[in-house]
C-alpha cells in the first residue's frame, strides 16, 4: 500500500513551531477547532447528498463522538462527515499553505506580547491547534463514497507521513496523544473538563457532540443476592457505559429575545464567525406573514482580516427549520453588507434549493430586502461613538451601496459620514453639511484625493475657503460612484472642488481682457499638455493650477485606475492661473515688452509644474524645474 512522508510547507512549519513552543494560554480551544471540523465536515457531507443521497450509505445520524483514555493519555474526536481522499488530505493538512497561514503568523508578530489561540480559527489552519495539547496527532479518515481510507500521522517536527489505511465508515477521526501536562493544564482525558469546554465553545454545534460515560443503573431483579429476609446482600447497581450528548445545539435564533441572554448572543457570535471579540451589534428578528422567517445577525467590531478573500466564508448561514443549508449565503445580503453575519431560518424554504435556484427564489429576495431594512435601521439608531466606530471600520463598503442599491441609496447616503475642512477631525453627515451651508452657497462642495492633509490643502480650495464654505475631503476610492450617484443631496447638487469653475464671485471682464493674450502664448507653449489656459476662479495665494472639465474624470480617478494596470483615456485639464499674484504681473510686463521673449516658454513650464506638485502630482521633467528653480534663486537671494 502506499505511504509517503512529506515535509511541512516552510509557513505551515513556523506556524507549527509557534503553537507548540509560544501559545501557552486556553490551550483548551483546541477542541472547539476540532469539532468545528467535524461540524463543517457534516455540513459538507448533506449539502452535497442533496444532489447525492447516495453518499449516505444510509447513514444520516450525524454526530461527533469524543472518546478519552485516561490511561493511554489520548482522546479522539470522530465525525461520520464527508471524509477526505488521500489527495484531499495532502491539500488541506500540510502541504499547500493556505492564505490564512501567513495572515495568521503576521498577526501573531504583531502582537507578541500576548499571543492569543482564540484567534487561531479565524485564520483557517485550526487543525493545527492540535500541536498545542498533542505531541503527535494522527488523522483517519475515509471519504464518503471512496473505498480506501487514509492515514495522516505527524509529530508536528517538519514532516507527516501519509499512507493508505482502512476505516469501517465514511468520516474523520483524529487521535491526540497528549503531552505531558504542565503548569495548570487541566487533564483534557477527564470527563468534567470534557463536559465543560464543549458546554463553553462549542454549545450551539448543530449536531449532537457525543461522549461515552460510565454510568450506574440497577441492577435486574433476578441478579440481585438476597438474604433470607429479602434484603439485598451486596451490589444493587452495575455500571454501564452509556451515551451523552454534551451540547444544547441551541438554536438561539428561533427562540424569543426575552429567553435568550447577552452571553448566549456573545458566544453564539463567536462560534459562528471564529471572532474572538464580542461583536459591536446584534439584530435579532422573527417575521411573521407571507415572509416568514427568523434571523440573527451580527455587525463585527472590526473588520475581518480576510473580507475580501475568496477562501472567506463565514457570511450568512442559511437553515430551514434548524436544518443547516448553506454557509455564505451571498443571495441573503448585498454586497455592501458582506461583513455582517448571522444565520437565516427561512421555514418555507424547499430544503434541496441550490444555489440558482436562490438566486431566483422570491421568499430569498423578499427575506433580503426585509433583512437590509432592519439593518439601515440598526445603524440609523446607532449611539454617537458606537456609530463611528462602526462607520471607521466599515463606511467603505456600506458606501457601495449608494452605487448600487438604487432602492436605498438615499438613505445609505444619509448613514455617510465626511471629514471636511471646518470639521476639525470630526465626521460630519451629509445633513449636517447642508445645515451648516452659508446662505449665499447653493452647492455641496467636495474634492477626491488620496490623503486629507493634501486635500485640506489644495490650492483648489483658497477661494472657497475664504468664502468660509465647507469642502467635504473625499479619500475613499467609492467616493468618486458615490457622487456620480447622488448628484444631490437634499435637493443641493454636488459640486467638484477641481473641476469647472466657481462661481464665487462675478468676473473681472477688463482684466481677463487684458491678460487674454498672454494666456495664449501660454497656451501655445503648453500644447500638448493643456485643453486651455483662463483666469482662476480657485485661487487666492497661489500662482496656478489645474482643473477638470465638470464631466471628465478626476485626478484621483485617474491615478486610481493607473494604480491598477488600467490605462485611462489621456485627459487634458485646464490651467488655471491667478491674475492677482504680483508674479502675473511681472510676466504680463515682460509679455508686453517683447511677446517672443524666450523666458515666457520657460515660465509657462514652470507655471504648469507648480499647478502639478500643488495638488501633489508628478512632474515629467525635473531637471528643467530644477533649473528654473535654481536660476530664480540665483537672480532674487542676496550675496
Ligand atoms: P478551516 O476549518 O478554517 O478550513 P482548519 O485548519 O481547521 O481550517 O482545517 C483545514 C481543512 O482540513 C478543512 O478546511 C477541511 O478541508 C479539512 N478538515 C479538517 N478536519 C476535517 C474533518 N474532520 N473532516 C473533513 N475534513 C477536515
Ligand atoms: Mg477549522
Amino acid at each position: 500500500m502506499k505511504k509517503e512522508t512529506f515535509a511541512f510547507k516552510t509557513e505551515v512549519q513556523q506556524l507549527l513551531n509557534l503553537i507548540v513552543h509560544s501559545l501557552y494560554s486556553n490551550k483548551e480551544i483546541f477542541l472547539r477547532e476540532l469539532i468545528s471540523n467535524a461540524s463543517d465536515a457534516i455540513d459538507k457531507l448533506r449539502f452535497k447528498a442533496q444532489t447525492q443521497p447516495e453518499l449516505l450509505e444510509n447513514d444520516s445520524d450525524f454526530r461527533i463522538r469524543i472518546t478519552p483514555d485516561g490511561i493511554k493519555q489520548t482522546i479522539e474526536i470522530s465525525d461520520n462527515g464527508i471524509g477526505m481522499t488521500y489527495d484531499e488530505v495532502i491539500e488541506n493538512i500540510g502541504t499547500i499553505a493556505k492564505s490564512g497561514t501567513a495572515a495568521f503568523l503576521e498577526a501573531l508578530s504583531k502582537q507578541q506580547a500576548s499571543l492569543t489561540p482564540e484567534l487561531i480559527g479565524q485564520f483557517g489552519v485550526g487543525f493545527y491547534s492540535a500541536f498545542m495539547v498533542a505531541e503527535k496527532v494522527t488523522l483517519l479518515t475515509r471519504a464518503a463514497g471512496q473505498g480506501t481510507a487514509t492515514l495522516w500521522t505527524s509529530n508536528g517536527d517538519g514532516s507527516y507521513t501519509i499512507e493508505e489505511a482502512e476505516r469501517p465508515s465514511r468520516g474523520t477521526t483524529i487521535t491526540l496523544y497528549l503531552k505531558k501536562r504542565e503548569n495548570d493544564d487541566p487533564d483534557f482525558t477527564d470527563r468534567w473538563t470534557i463536559r465543560r469546554i464543549v458546554k463553553q465553545h462549542s454549545d450551539f454545534v448543530s449536531y449532537p457532540i457525543v461522549m461515552d460515560v460510565e454510568k450506574e443503573e440497577p441492577l435486574p431483579e433476578n441478579e440481585i443476592i438476597k438474604d433470607k429476609d429479602g434484603k439485598p446482600i451486596g451490589k444493587t447497581t452495575r455500571t454501564v457505559m452509556a451515551e451523552e450528548t454534551l451540547n444544547s445545539m441551541k438554536a438561539i435564533w428561533l427562540k424569543d429575545k426575552k429567553d435568550v441572554t447577552q452571553e448566549e448572543y456573545e458566544e453564539f457570535y463567536k462560534h459562528i464567525s471564529h471572532d474572538w471579540k464580542a461583536p459591536l451589534a446584534h439584530l435579532h428578528m422573527k417575521f411573521e406573514g407571507t415572509t416568514e422567517y427568523s434571523a440573527l445577525l451580527y455587525i463585527p467590531e472590526q473588520m475581518p482580516f480576510d473580507l475580501f478573500a475568496p477562501e472567506h466564508k463565514h457570511g450568512i448561514q442559511l437553515y430551514c427549520k434548524r436544518v443547516f443549508i448553506m454557509d455564505d449565503c451571498e443571495e441573503l445580503m448585498p454586497e455592501y453588507f458582506r461583513f455582517v453575519k448571522g444565520v437565516v431560518d427561512a421555514p418555507d424554504l424547499n430544503l434541496n434549493i441550490s444555489r440558482e435556484i436562490l438566486q431566483q427564489d422570491r421568499l430569498v429576495a423578499n427575506i433580503r430586502k426585509n433583512l437590509v431594512k432592519k439593518l439601515l435601521e440598526l445603524l440609523e439608531g446607532m449611539e454617537g461613538e458606537t456609530y463611528e466606530k462602526f462607520y471607521a471600520e466599515f463606511g467603505p463598503i456600506l458606501k457601495i451601496g449608494i452605487h448600487t442599491d438604487m432602492d436605498n441609496r438615499h438613505r445609505i447616503a444619509a448613514l455617510a459620514r465626511y471629514k471636511t475642512t471646518k470639521s476639525e477631525g470630526k465626521w460630519v453627515s451629509l445633513k449636517d453639511y447642508v445645515a451648516n451651508m452659508k446662505p449665499d452657497q447653493k452647492e455641496i462642495y467636495y474634492i477626491t484625493g488620496e490623503n486629507l492633509t493634501a486635500l485640506m490643502n489644495s490650492p483648489h480650495l483658497e477661494r472657497l475657503k475664504e468664502k468660509d464654505f465647507e469642502v467635504l475631503l473625499m479619500v475613499d476610492p467609492i467616493d468618486e460612484w458615490v457622487v456620480q450617484a447622488l448628484n444631490e443631496f437634499d435637493g443641493k447638487p454636488f459640486k467638484s472642488a477641481e473641476k469647472g469653475d466657481l462661481e464665487t464671485e462675478a468676473p473681472d471682464k477688463s482684466k481677463e481682457e487684458a491678460f487674454n493674450a498672454l494666456f495664449g502664448c501660454i497656451k501655445a507653449n503648453l500644447d500638448d499638455k493643456v485643453k486651455e489656459v483662463k483666469p482662476s476662479t480657485h485661487l487666492k495665494d497661489s500662482l496656478s493650477c489645474l482643473s477638470g472639465n465638470p464631466y471628465d474624470m478626476s485626478i484621483f480617478m485617474e491615478r486610481m485606475l493607473k494604480a491598477t494596470g488600467q490605462k485611462p483615456p489621456e485627459i487634458k485639464r485646464v490651467l488655471e492661473i491667478n491674475m492677482d499674484h504680483p508674479v502675473m504681473t511681472k510676466i504680463k510686463a515682460i509679455y508686453d515688452a517683447d511677446r517672443n521673449d524666450p523666458l515666457l516658454q520657460e515660465y509657462s513650464h514652470l507655471l504648469y509644474d507648480m499647478a502639478l506638485i500643488g495638488e501633489g502630482g508628478k512632474i515629467d521633467n525635473p531637471s528643467r524645474f530644477h533649473r528654473l528653480i535654481g536660476g530664480l534663486m540665483d537672480a532674487s537671494l542676496k550675496a
